[in-house]
């Protein structure tokens, strides 16, 4: 099969082709700026390709329901011009295919169910850490959407006691995503996270932070492995920080194997790396064929 996946996030949207078995033959980015040039170019990738079908992975909040008006839309969304945008709609206009739609982060944890670090389990949790934070669920095989779909990047946390740091969250201020995601760090520091990798202190806080979502996604959703994925988590030293830190939250409350000894192997980074938005894209595209 000849598939198309487009990552559509805030900062850029990726775009690729790719077959049912996750081998993607070709990849470009555009910057995300206004909804006509960013979408002119992806239709104009497309138009040229031929594929069978496409999946989007999106940024959000977007309409997931497919009996709404607004089905396929990225609705509420600061990001100036794309509020209430069109996207599926428009790439519909331009390319008559099969096109599957859903969050970005619930792509991502589709990529990692089918082809990478939760392969061949039924449940996981797919944390980004970037400029936002957003997660995607897969509960007994199946995207969790639910009301609207789970937004996990903005679960409440308690703050750390040696953290002053307001919260940077338009919305709720100290939220997880206001306290947690990568421009929260560099404001709350004054330098950006790459510059403050022998900061002991930043890394501290941040998986913090990090593990108590972390620990509240296990108690809500009972997930078989959770990845964390995003500009943030290229600071590996995280990883053994969140996990003891998720490990002394649950103090032996749930009894695991995964959650105790074998924690090293239950959080853990994405299998795809940096694909697995645009292999989730890619089994979206699939699914719509298979329908
Ligand atoms: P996006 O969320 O826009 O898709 P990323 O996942 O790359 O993109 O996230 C970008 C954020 O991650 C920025 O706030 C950036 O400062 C932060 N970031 C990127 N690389 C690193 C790194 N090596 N260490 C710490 N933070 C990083
Ligand atoms: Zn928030």
């Amino acid at each position: 099969m000849k598939l198309g996946a487009i990552e559509a996030g805030g900062t850029k949207f990726v775009c690729g082709i790719g077959n049912e078995h996750g081998e993607i033959t070709d990849r470009i980015s555009f910057p995300t700026t206004t909804p006509e040039e960013t979408m002119g170019q992806v239709i104009q990738y497309f138009k040229e390709k031929d594929v069978e079908a496409i999946g989007i992975g999106s940024f959000g909040p977007v309409d997931l329901n497919k009996s709404s008006s607004t089905y396929g839309y990225i609705t509420t969304t600061p990001k100036p011009y794309w509020n209430q945008y069109p996207v599926l709609g428009e790439l519909q206009k331009h390319v008559n295919v099969p096109i599957g739609f859903d969050t970005d982060v619930n792509a991502a944890a589709l990529g990692e169910v089918e082809w990478g670090a939760a392969r061949g389990l039924s449940s996981c949790v797919y944390v980004t850490i970037g400029t936002g934070i957003g997660a995607g669920a897969i509960v007994e095989g199946k995207l969790l959407h639910g009301l609207l779909h789970p937004e996990m990047g903005h679960a409440l946390i308690k703050r750390h006691p040696e953290d002053p740091f307001e919260g940077k969250c338009p919305y709720h201020h100290d939220c997880l995503e206001g306290m947690a995601a990568g421009p929260a760090i560099e404001m709350r520091w004054g330098k950006k996270g790459h510059e403050l990798e022998q900061n002991d202190k930043v890394w501290e806080i941040e998986a913090y932070y990090l593990a108590q979502a972390v620990t509240n996604f296990i108690y809500i959703l009972s997930p078989e492995k959770i990845i964390l994925g995003g500009g943030v988590m290229k600071q590996k030293q995280l990883f053994p920080l969140i996990r003891n830190n998720v490990a002394q939250m649950l103090n032996g409350y749930v009894q695991k194997r995964e959650l105790a000894e074998a924690i090293d192997d239950y959080i853990v980074p994405p299998g795809l790396g940096d694909n697995a938005g645009l292999s989730g894209a890619l089994v979206l595209a699939k699914r719509e064929l298979q329908q």
